[in-house]
């Protein structure tokens, strides 16, 4: 379908009357068509166009609660990127626009690219909840000079302290596959599941992860594997350093 239609048809779609199911499933499934369109439109626009992707990236989340308004605001994003787009912003031709991209993922690949745009270690993770990021972080190693701040405990400080029942209905993206540190952050907190963006230039915990009951997702995303293989030539110091290696 058309992105412009898709758009139009979350900005027309009627109110569901009270009590009707279906029109309430219908209309969820469209809005998370919807979103999931800006979402890949806003990361698109982010690097092509100058235009601030991320505020549109946000604003498309997924909603977690039931109001339908979203669904007619959403549509509105959509259209305006839409309108960019038709306004002279390269044409839509990503493979992630069939769905196939991960947003979360991707945005934890944002995050590992801003820490190694600050000459840091370009590891990055988002801790997602209700479908919505509560947390995102990036290695910060080198920044900081910190000990303890790697991607996945720099998103879980960011998200500041919540209930153990927040982190239970968690899952924690991360680029790489977690080391024995976060995933004992990972496991301290109960958080259920993670999806990890490679485990070629590192095999982390994830054994000890599955053993705890974690569901764990590797995939294996070429992005996250050259973004590591690029950073382990360039600095294998600074790497070494990171996993406590000499
Ligand atoms: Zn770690």
């Amino acid at each position: 379908m058309l992105l412009g239609e898709l758009a139009r048809q979350g900005v027309d779609a009627p109110q569901p009357l009270d009590g009707d199911e279906e029109g309430f499933v219908r209309r969820q499934a469209r809005l998370s068509q919807v979103s999931n369109l800006v979402s890949q439109m806003a990361l698109e626009l982010l690097g092509v166009c100058g235009v601030d992707g991320m505020l549109l990236l946000e604003a498309a989340s997924p909603p977690s609660n039931q109001d339908f308004e979203l669904v007619v605001d959403v549509g509105k994003l959509a259209l305006g990127a839409v309108a960019l787009v038709e306004a002279g912003c390269r044409p839509w031709g990503s493979p992630g626009l069939n769905g196939a991209m991960d947003e979360f993922m991707q945005a934890a690949i944002d995050e590992a690219r801003k820490g190694r745009g600050e000459g840091g270690i370009p590891i990055g993770a988002v801790l997602v909840h209700d479908g919505e990021i509560i947390g995102r972080g990036h290695n910060r190693r080198v920044q900081m000079g910190s000990a303890i701040r790697h991607g996945e405990t720099d998103a879980l400080e960011n998200a500041g302290r919540l209930p153990a029942g927040v982190y239970r209905d968690s899952v924690m993206y991360t680029t790489l596959s977690p080391c024995s540190m976060c995933t004992g952050a990972i496991l301290l907190y109960g958080i259920g599941e993670v999806v990890v963006g490679e485990n070629r230039t590192f095999m982390g915990e994830e054994a000890l992860l599955a053993e705890r009951g974690v569901s764990v997702t590797v995939l294996d995303d070429e992005t996250c594997v050259t973004m590591m293989r690029d950073f382990i030539a360039a600095e294998p110091d600074l790497w070494n350093e990171d996993i406590g290696e000499d």
